[in-house]
């Protein structure tokens, strides 16, 4: 255990990369999945079963958390790890990204954001500075630069202006933030589907210079191939010893394509979000346990997954507790996801590390190009 927060680079294949970031609450294993715990709960699942499906890190979201039940509240409970729990790393985001898609009423200027809660409509204020203080109450060990970031498509103009702003804001980040060794101050690179814009953001990010680097304003409507057409060339515009983080991202084929293309770590509310709608993800694709196939199929989910709702139940029992809406519907397809997507990383770190990331790639496209098992 360190007292510090460091990157290590074990290997890399290509642009692929494996390695782990230390940190005084424990090792991160690269490429990492962060699972989504919004409201200080990964939903439908409690800690130790998070920890059981190989998460090293799980995000918190400050715009959720600063709302209800309130960062001071958090801080005055002994941080949020004591509060929900888990005492892993935890990085939260800023705010920003969630003020522009769910609050009311936003007024953004040069300082900052005013919005209303989408919750009771109280008035509030984040800026840079607000952010980094929220960010420190809750305890977060990964603390993100707060950023604007339009949704796709935008006019360049609009996207330059905004990446402009973004980047006074990441400087103002960084003097808030201070020096809190053990922390880490990750900045956020902003500029689009436009390949100056991102070099611009990549260069004023690392005059500034931060722990870490995200790739930002992706997944925000461009599509797959667009997203990859970003992720070609902006990962390697980041200082290479420096851990990358690829926000909001997303499918299993997302992923595997991100790693691929250098990035280290990611978060989705994808796996549990989906746990809860009666959809899983499997080496085979996606498979929706609500279709009538499954009504007598007696099988496992997934025969080779070793998680609990492959392990002691069939698809014929998961599909008739999705259709009466069981919570243990949504309780054990989200411990599937969570399952599949974790050892979807273990993998990927495996491979990297054996010099064999093209034939992964090529085995995960084929089982899934063979799709689900025939019906009984
Ligand atoms: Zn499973």
């Amino acid at each position: 255990m360190t007292d510090r927060f460091s990157f290590a680079l074990h290997a890399t294949d290509g642009a692929a990369r494996t390695g782990a970031i230390s940190t005084p609450r424990g090792t991160i294993r690269t490429p990492a999945f962060m699972p989504v715990g919004t409201a200080a709960t990964v939903k439908a699942m409690l800690p130790d079963s998070v920890a059981a499906t190989g998460a090293d890190i799980l995000l918190g979201n400050t715009y959720h958390l600063m709302l209800r039940p309130g960062a001071e509240r958090v801080a005055r409970l002994g941080g949020l790890h004591s509060f929900m729990n888990w005492d892993r790393p935890i990085l939260t985001d800023s705010g920003g990204f969630q003020v522009m898609s769910l609050a009311d009423l936003r007024r953004l200027t040069e300082e900052g954001v005013t919005f209303r809660s989408h919750v009771d409509g109280s008035k509030h204020f984040l800026s840079p500075e607000t952010s980094m203080e929220i960010q420190r109450l809750l305890g977060s060990d990964i603390v993100m630069a707060f950023d604007e970031c339009p949704a796709l498509p935008a006019d360049e103009a609009r996207v330059a202006e905004s990446m402009r702003l973004s980047m006074r804001w990441a400087e103002r980040s960084k003097a808030a933030f201070g020096d809190r060794p053990g922390h880490a101050l990750f900045g956020i690179q902003q500029g689009g589907v436009t390949r100056e814009l991102r070099q611009e953001s990549a260069e004023a990010l690392t005059r500034i210079g931060f722990d870490g680097y995200a790739v930002g304003g992706l997944a925000v409507g461009e599509g797959q191939e667009a997203m990859f057409g970003v992720l070609d060339y902006a990962p390697g515009m980041l200082p290479a010893d420096r851990p990358r983080y690829l926000m909001g991202v997303g499918k299993p084929d997302d992923i595997v394509g991100a790693v691929k293309r250098g990035i280290d770590m990611m978060d989705c509310v994808l796996p549990s979000r989906s746990g809860r709608t009666g959809q899983a993800w499997t080496r085979r694709g996606q498979v929706n346990l609500r279709n009538a196939r499954h009504a007598d199929d007696p099988r496992p989910l997934d025969e080779a997954c070793t998680c609990p709702a492959c392990r002691g139940y069939s698809r014929a029992y998961l599909h008739h507790v999705v259709r009466a809406k069981e919570m243990i519907a949504g309780m054990l397809l989200t411990w599937h996801n969570l399952h599949y997507y974790q050892e979807l990383m273990a993998g990927m770190r495996d491979a990297i590390a054996a010099g064999r990331f093209a034939a992964f790639e090529a085995e995960f496209h084929a089982a899934r190009a063979a799709g689900d098992i025939e019906p009984v």
